[in-house]
């Protein structure tokens, strides 16, 4: 079994572009996988000459809004069976309710994450994490995920260490 890393969070933080950017190799979409289902998207990804298999959350939730139950329960399910947990909060919307359930939830699963704050483009990275501090889950780790703008450090980083 490969490595599993999920990316989770509210509607609209980028979970899909993130996963976009990082399994857009050929063949990357997997069709037939353990546990397989129409929520969640799944692909593999060469991550610094790593082979992984990427799962992206939220794709039948028509709540853009914040955070329902049926988008609980599927990033729960995605919590679950993940490696690693990559959770992404939103830079240029701020801190808001659905991050917080988000957090406790992966505070209960006990996986092993990483705290992404996305869209940084534009913005002084240094001050528009700060509120993010509250999740209770360390250092935000800002990133442009349409821009690729420390991506590949996080990889190296944050999500992949050596
Ligand atoms: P998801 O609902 O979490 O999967 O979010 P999407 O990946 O669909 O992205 C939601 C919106 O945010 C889209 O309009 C993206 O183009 C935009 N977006 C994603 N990443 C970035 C980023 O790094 N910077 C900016 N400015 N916009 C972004
Ligand atoms: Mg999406």
């Amino acid at each position: 079994m490969l490595p599993v890393i999920a990316l989770v969070g509210r509607p609209n933080v980028g979970k899909s572009t993130l996963f976009n950017r990082l399994t857009r190799s050929r063949d990357a979409l997997v069709a037939d996988y353990p546990g397989l289902t129409r929520d969640r998207k799944y692909a593999t990804a060469e991550l610094r000459g790593r082979r992984c298999m990427l799962v992206d959350t939220g794709g039948v939730s028509g709540d853009e809004v914040g955070i329902d139950a049926e988008m609980a329960k599927q990033s729960m399910a995605a919590i679950h069976e993940a490696d690693l947990v990559v959770f992404i909060v939103d830079a240029r919307l701020g801190l808001s309710a659905a991050d917080h359930t988000f957090a406790d939830l992966l505070r209960r699963s006990d996986k092993p994450y990483v705290l992404v704050c996305n869209k940084i483009d534009g913005l002084n990275h240094e001050t528009v994490i700060n509120e993010f501090f509250a999740l209770g889950l360390g250092e935000p780790w800002p990133i442009a995920a349409s821009h690729g703008r420390n991506v590949n450090a996080l990889l190296d980083e944050a999500v992949l260490p050596a």
